[in-house]
């Protein structure tokens, strides 16, 4: 039986996750950890499922720590005293959602091993009823927000500078705003009232999403805009103009900073040449796209910084969960030296094409076969995950998505991009036919 996606597990409340499946989560989890500590962030559902789980630990003799309402990266930081962490997030998806996300004490998710064991002892109704006596102890921590506001502390030298930040009604509210006023910065907020109906916006900090944020920039004149997802672990800006920073952009700033001569990064196979550009003198790793496997790599490769283009940034200084609010502090950090738009415009420009065509999801391995073979003489071919062709001066990325019955075609280029994506186009819809 399958749970765990890339992300956890994930769906629909009530229909895809419940709380039968989460009390059985809890069961299995219980049977190898004495000990748990369990968070959740602001979605409807989180405190039904939150209760379900905490259930099934205890009835395995697991003694659970409930920190409350938190964000991702606080709970993912707190599960450093405990055998194991639980989240309780549905993290960029909409509201209807909710989702589950199992952590371990370095920060790092569970990995599809420790996945497969969870799922094996469900299947196999595996568990474990300890004696009356033997049941765990439940007991709340109240300080975990203040604990992780005070590790960011003790790493960043923070600014007077004028910040706005929009949590879309998630749990950055909790944490975000408290945090940049320690660091002596004016902090305006925009929807950072805890809200799992996200009445105000979309929780995915993707531009289109965050119009208010652009305006309010100009409006009130601020130095720096931070947006949230739903959870946190995620963080976006906006630069002093009201102009949105690109994913790619974003991690050549982060990594600009981060890293020294000879530096390692790891970054998902789709991020764009302007990272590579932007440190010559690093080794740029590509992996699967998918924070979980960014995160794998640079525990394996010892990176001294990672990240993924949608809005997830890995510190390993600090944990190898991403960490929205600690992200948000090292930019104050940032900015207080130079504006968000200068350092945009330090950065190379390339343009890039996205397409998407539709292919029946049993054809996709065969038809990726075959596209393999006909792009493999156009450059170096890598196939981590999809097919990536790189030339030098650009490079194509044709990937199946992995829920959709599509297949995602993706070119940049220093020159002649068009070009050089109608002919992969050409090619990849001749292989679909
Ligand atoms: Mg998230």
């Amino acid at each position: 039986m399958k749970l765990f996606g890339s992300s956890g597990i994930r769906g629909l409340a009530n229909v895809e996750v419940t709380v039968d499946m989460a009390l059985k989560l809890g069961m299995a989890l219980g049977r190898s950890k004495k000990t748990a500590v369990i968070g959740r962030d602001p979605r409807v559902a989180g405190e039904m499922i939150e209760h379900a789980i905490i259930s099934g630990l205890m009835s395995a003799g697991c003694d659970v720590v409930r920190v409350g309402l938190v964000t991702t990266p606080t709970l993912a930081y707190a599960t450093r005293n405990y055998d194991c962490g639980v989240m309780v997030t549905a993290s960029h998806n909409p509201a209807q959602d909710v989702g589950i996300k199992l952590w371990n004490p370095d920060g790092m998710a569970f990995d599809s091993i420790q996945q497969e064991e969870i799922e094996s002892t469900i299947e196999n109704e595996d568990f474990v009823n300890v004696a009356w006596n033997k049941i765990g102890e439940l007991s709340s921590y109240e300080n975990a927000v203040r604990d992780h506001i005070d590790m960011i502390c003790s790493h960043s030298t923070g600014a007077p500078i004028k910040v706005i930040v929009d949590c879309g009604g998630g749990a950055g509210g909790t944490i975000t705003p408290f945090l940049l006023r320690e660091m002596g910065c004016e902090v305006i907020t925009l929807n950072s009232q805890l809200d799992g109906h996200f009445p105000a916006r979309n929780p995915e900090p993707k531009d289109s999403n965050l119009g208010i944020l652009k305006k309010a920039m100009t409006a009130f004149e601020a130095d720096l805009g931070i947006a949230h997802d739903g959870d946190a672990d995620r963080m976006m800006a906006v630069d002093e103009r009201g102009v949105f920073v690109s994913g790619d952009e974003m991690l050549a700033i982060f990594a600009r900073y981060e890293c020294k001569d000879n530096s390692k990064v790891v970054v998902p196979v789709d991020t764009s040449m302007i990272v590579d550009d932007a440190l010559p003198s690093s080794t740029i790793i590509h992996t699967r796209v998918g924070d979980v496997y960014v995160a794998e790599e640079m525990k394996k490769q010892k990176a001294d910084f990672g990240g993924e283009p949608s809005g997830s940034w890995i510190f390993p200084r600090i944990s190898y969960c991403p960490d929205g609010i600690y992200a948000a502090a090292l930019l104050v950090d940032i900015v207080k030296e130079k504006k968000l738009s200068a350092l945009r415009e330090e950065l190379p420009q390339y343009p890039t094409l996205r397409t998407t065509l539709a292919c029946d999801n049993p054809r996709k391995d065969g038809v990726m076969k075959v596209i393999s073979s006909k792009l493999g003489a156009m450059g170096e071919v890598s196939s981590i995950d999809g097919i990536r062709i790189d030339m030098g001066d650009g490079w194509v990325l044709v990937r199946p998505s992995g829920t959709e019955a599509k297949i995602r075609i993706t070119a940049e280029a220093r020159k002649n991009v068009e070009e050089l994506h109608a002919k992969v186009e050409s090619i990849v819809k001749e292989c679909i036919q």
